[in-house]
């Protein structure tokens, strides 16, 4: 089923997203977890793409598996950093010849220790090139990502939004956002959206906070901000691991009712591969 015909049935559209495991591991691996995801009823199962990584290949496979063997709805993350439009093309076939209709079309990170994306020519430079080129050359239903606190790399607030109207524009079906902590800034993002005549659902992306070392990464990677209430437990459990897990977990708990009770159109939760950090988070879920 065509993500976009989820949301036309106009109740909260709830996905995870899974990575594949690196190479060194056997597919087994991510089964397993997925094991323990499914009877979660998400309405769909995103698979990520690794830039430049070797795993990537996995990424048509697992979202085969998650359709065929769960019979859950599934949408394959494919960028085009690195990737020349024939490369694209084969990338295309792949998902057609596996019955999945959904993608989230993506520039890509630089690959790891590299802090640029570097492009041949002819290459697709952004992500709504890609949209643009997909919308025109196949039936997929196209999901982007988009930042409610900006992306990083932007350096003008007026300029991402250009961009991610140019992005919306070239064809996409439905957003979904980088991660946050401050519904605030969804419900901000949402409302600048409608503002610009950008009418389309959109899925806030929420991240647990589980450790303290995680955290750091996140937010260099994301550039979200860490609401002072969120601080505040953060030092609290800071040298008590377990107690910070529960702490993350509660506040990852309340963000998503918040976001429930006020009707938003979806939630993208980003599970880490981690199962059952994942049950408790959604066994506190009002929905
Ligand atoms: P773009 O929309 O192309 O934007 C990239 C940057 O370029 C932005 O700073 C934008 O402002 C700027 N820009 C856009 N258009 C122009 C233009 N015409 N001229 C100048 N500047 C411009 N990464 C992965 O590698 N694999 C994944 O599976 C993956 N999944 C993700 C899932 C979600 C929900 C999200 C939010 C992110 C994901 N990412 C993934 C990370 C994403 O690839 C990075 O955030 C990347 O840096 C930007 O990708 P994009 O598609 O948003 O790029």
């Amino acid at each position: 089923m065509r993500i976009a015909d989820l949301y036309a049935k106009k109740k909260p559209v709830i996905s995870l997203e899974i990575f594949p495991p690196n190479p060194d591991y056997p597919l087994e691996t991510i089964y397993n977890t997925l094991e323990q995801l499914r009877d979660l009823n998400p309405d769909y199962i995103s698979v990520t793409y690794g830039a430049g990584g070797a795993n990537r290949a996995r990424t048509v496979e697992i979202a085969a598996h998650i359709k065929q063997a769960y019979q859950i709805e599934t949408m394959a993350h494919l960028t085009c950093v690195g990737h020349s439009p024939e490369e694209i093309d084969e990338m295309g076939a792949r998902l057609q010849e596996n019955q999945i209709e959904n993608v989230l079309a993506l520039r890509g990170d630089p690959p790891r220790g590299q802090s640029n994306v570097t492009f041949q020519p002819g290459h697709f430079r952004y992500a709504a090139e890609l949209i643009r080129y997909l919308r025109q050359k196949s039936q997929f239903c196209i999901g982007a990502a988009a930042y409610a606190e900006g992306h990083v790399e932007c350096q003008r607030w007026q300029d991402d939004w250009n961009y991610l109207r140019e992005k919306v524009e070239a064809g996409v079906d439905f957003l979904v956002t980088q991660l946050y902590f401050d519904n605030r800034v969804f419900y901000n993002f949402k409302e600048n959206l409608l503002r610009m005549g950008l009418n389309l659902p959109v899925a806030a992306g929420i991240m647990p906070v589980l450790e303290s070392k995680q955290i750091r990464r996140m937010v260099y990677l994301s550039g979200a901000s860490i609401p002072a209430r969120l601080l505040q437990l953060l030092d609290k459990y800071a040298d008590n691991p377990a107690d910070f897990e529960k702490a993350g977990i509660e506040y990852a708990i309340n963000q998503m009712n918040d976001l429930l009770a006020n009707g938003v159109e979806g939630i993208h939760y980003y599970t880490m591969n981690r199962a059952e950090q994942t049950r408790k988070v959604f066994s506190g879920l009002a929905r």
